[in-house]
């Protein structure tokens, strides 16, 4: 085990991250909120890419930080090393990063506009609750999935 992976401790064994859509309406976007009200779970922007990281110790990472079947590993952990990951490189530094709901709404209020944001969360809102409710909600703009082109041009979320 190199010097540099016996000082880190393993970070990289310790979570995994994928790529997700950039939200394009406030649905998708409250579907990324849901993701953040759980423990371990963040989400951040990377030279315009989202993603999804999840803080979960790998069940082969042993209490030395040795990798139970290194001989064996996933092809994604054979092209990681102290030559390219994260941590020796210094790369944990993103465009933007989200660790709860609110961090994603301060995020979204900036990015729309604070009152655009709310209206935008309440016609949802009144939308999952019923034809009741809608009614209630037809006075404001509603950036949902049936209006996908408004929520672009009103959102782009991207920095
Ligand atoms: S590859 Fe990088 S992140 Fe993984 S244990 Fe080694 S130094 Fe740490
Ligand atoms: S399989 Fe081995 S190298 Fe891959 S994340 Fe788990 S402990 Fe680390």
């Amino acid at each position: 085990m190199s010097k540099t992976c016996q000082e880190c401790g393993g970070k990289c064994c310790r979570y995994f991250c994928f790529q997700i859509d950039e939200p394009q309406s406030y649905e998708e976007l409250d579907d990324v909120r849901w993701y953040l009200c759980h423990e371990g779970v963040s989400v951040h922007i990377d030279e315009g890419q989202w993603y999804i990281a999840i803080q979960n110790r790998c069940k082969m990472l042993t209490e030395h930080n040795r990798c139970r079947i290194y001989e064996d590993r996933p092809l994604v952990c054979r092209g990681y090393s102290p030559d390219n990951c994260d941590h020796a490189q210094g790369d944990y530094h993103y465009d933007a990063l989200f660790q709860t709901p609110q961090d994603l709404d301060q995020y979204a209020r900036e990015k729309l506009g604070g009152s655009a944001y709310e209206q935008a969360k309440a016609a949802s809102r009144a939308k999952a609750a019923g034809p009741g409710r809608q009614e209630a909600s037809r006075a404001s703009p509603d950036p949902g999935r049936g209006d996908r082109g408004k929520w672009e041009r009103e959102c782009g979320f991207n920095p």
